[in-house]
């Protein structure tokens, strides 16, 4: 990526994205979060999963790593560097059932991360089969990060792809990225510009005016699917500035232009979406699975399935991680509504899916219909871990 392109705006970054375990462990989340100037610098989704947390006498359980994900700089490599040893995930299970316990309120309820909670009537339709490329690759990563050094790369996880963010918003067809108004945005990989400005007269969205000025790529990359070589596309919005033409040819880290808030936006951040097949709202995968991960982290797809292969609709599962001195809560993964042709991408069958995972042993665990499912598993630098779950019903 070429992340000397552009601009000559200053790189004001906000604190908590640079990854910093010490100033991590020391930030007093009510206290420094949400003071000036960071609070208004906040994507809106991020800014609100701080605000509606609840003060909770387990905080030193729940510590500000779980918040946002860490970019973990060459110098703390060695400190992702170590897992440990399978066999001792016995161990692991019980710290599991203890941090439970402690925890039930937070990870049960939602609460924590204000998603609300939700009980799945039942499960949905029958999910496609699909069985993991063995080794499981890392192909599927055709995406560059749309910025440049220094800046924010990582997606608010409270409004992750298909979620409503607790019932705030719409359901989200991509995955938003806060940084200050004028940050440059760049070209995620190399295609044709076939759309550049306002959505209106053209519709992106659900409605006009929605995604504001907006750039639309049309990657050069096709992607084959049981269906035949499909055109994937990639929808930068909310910008402030469009700098690209219409049917202008970009390479992979051009400038396409600046973040803003135009079109439905609270705050300044990049809206990103990927499309396959067509150019449109209800052709919309999940950017996790294409965007590389951040150095030393890793992405997870995630399969949750009835016992007759039906998809779970709305389940929250917790990852937790597992540390030398404990287990800690890391992030909640919802799976896909079934609405608005929110599906799997057919490169993986998932209904859900993190990126951005701190290399490391994780546990995914949750309850569907009162019954408990849980699988352990390893995220790998760069890679992404693909698991499946089936519950006995
Ligand atoms: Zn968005």
């Amino acid at each position: 990526m070429n992340s000397t392109a552009s601009s000559d705006t200053p790189a004001v970054i906000d604190p908590i994205y640079r990854y910093d375990p010490e100033a991590l462990s020391l930030l007093e989340v009510d206290g420094v979060l949400l003071q000036e100037p960071y609070r208004d610098e906040l994507n809106p989704t991020i800014r609100d999963e701080f605000v509606s947390r609840p003060p909770m006498s387990g905080w030193n359980i729940l510590r500000p790593i779980a918040l946002s994900t860490p970019v973990p700089s060459e110098d703390v490599s060695a400190q992702f560097a170590s897992r440990p040893p399978m066999g001792e995930l016995s161990v692991l299970r019980e710290e599991i059932d203890k941090a439970r316990t402690t925890l039930s309120f937070q990870v049960d309820a939602g609460a924590d991360t204000g998603l609300a909670p939700r009980t799945p009537s039942g499960p949905g339709s029958l999910w496609p089969t699909f069985a993991p490329p063995s080794p499981i690759s890392e192909a599927h990563f055709w995406l560059d990060s749309p910025f440049p050094g220094g800046f924010n790369q990582l997606y608010s996880p409270g409004y992750q792809f298909g979620s409503t963010g607790g019932g705030r918003y719409r359901i989200h067809h991509g995955v938003d990225i806060g940084n200050p108004v004028g940050t440059p945005v760049l070209a995620t990989a190399s295609g044709e510009v076939v759309h550049a400005g306002p959505d209106n007269p053209a519709l992106l969205g659900p409605y006009n005016d929605f995604y504001g000025n907006s750039v639309v790529i049309r990657l050069d990359r096709k992607l084959n699917t049981s269906r035949g070589e499909q055109d994937v596309f990639v929808l930068y919005g909310h910008l402030v500035s469009v700098d690209v033409q219409n049917g202008q040819w970009v390479g992979a880290g051009d400038y396409l232009g600046g973040v803003g808030m135009t079109g439905i936006a609270i705050g300044p951040h990049l809206h990103m979406e990927v499309r396959i097949g067509q150019n449109s709202y209800l052709h919309t995968v999940n950017p996790a699975l294409w965007m590389r991960p951040a150095a030393y982290t890793g992405t997870v797809a995630v399969r949750l399935l009835s016992a007759a292969g039906r998809t779970w609709p709305g389940v929250q599962l917790s990852l937790y991680r597992y540390e030398e001195d404990g287990v800690r809560w890391y992030r909640v993964v919802e799976t896909y509504p079934e609405k608005e042709s929110i599906g799997p991408d057919p490169s993986w069958g998932e209904n859900g899916a993190l990126s951005h995972i701190p290399v490391g042993t994780y546990l995914l665990s949750g309850f569907v219909n009162g019954e408990e499912v849980r699988q352990e598993i390893a995220v790998k630098d760069g890679e992404t871990t693909f698991v499946e779950l089936r519950t006995q019903q």
